[in-house]
């Protein structure tokens, strides 16, 4: 059961766009690529956990979430960095489309992509870590037992300020770079 990283995508590994819908909308940030490549040096399965609702609400398909995914990946791939898996909700309570209008257990902060991942790819979320940039990323952690790290990238400086009363994330840091470091750092110390 192996410790993995579970990365949100919109405003997290991209800039959040606000429901993504062209390819050439895609925008890294200029660290993504070395921070994941940093987590996959140290071992680490990176795993991206995105809510898409824009498939419910019938703004792109399944097959542009996918491309979008490949796209991402070639781009990481260029700089040496690797993506192990991805995972995407695309239902929404309110959605248009029927067959994705619903309540379920995959939108964040619910906690089945993790589940998902965990059970396809053999990896242990409580020892695991989650970042984001929103409350929903921090709760799915909360929910598995994950350590949390809020972003201040995407919409993360607002949903800083923001707060939340439930729920606190263990670190707040600037970015995936700082949450890389951060997690390379918490990693050594547990060995
Ligand atoms: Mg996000
Ligand atoms: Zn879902």
């Amino acid at each position: 059961m192996k410790t993995a990283v579970f990365l949100d995508r919109d405003g997290t590994l991209i800039e959040d766009v606000g429901y993504l819908h062209r390819l050439d909308q895609m925008a890294l940030f200029p660290w993504t690529i070395d921070s994941v490549r940093a987590l996959n040096h140290a071992g680490l399965p990176v795993v991206v956990i995105t809510n898409q609702s824009g498939i419910a609400r019938g703004m792109f398909n399944d097959a542009f979430v996918e491309e979008t995914h490949r796209h991402l990946s070639a781009r990481l791939a260029a700089g040496g960095a690797r993506v192990d898996a991805y995972y995407y909700c695309p239902h929404h309570p309110a959605g248009k489309i029927e067959a994705y209008t619903r309540q379920c257990d995959c939108r964040k902060p619910a906690p089945g992509m993790v589940e998902r991942a965990a059970r396809d790819l053999g990896l242990d979320p409580s020892r695991s870590f989650v970042v984001g940039d929103t409350w929903l990323d921090v709760g799915v952690a909360r929910a598995v037992g994950a350590r949390g790290i809020l972003v201040r990238t995407g919409g993360g400086a607002f949903h800083e300020g923001r707060g939340s009363k439930e729920i606190s994330a263990d670190a707040v840091v600037d970015n995936l770079a700082a949450a890389a470091s951060w997690i390379l750092t918490r990693m050594k110390s547990e060995v």
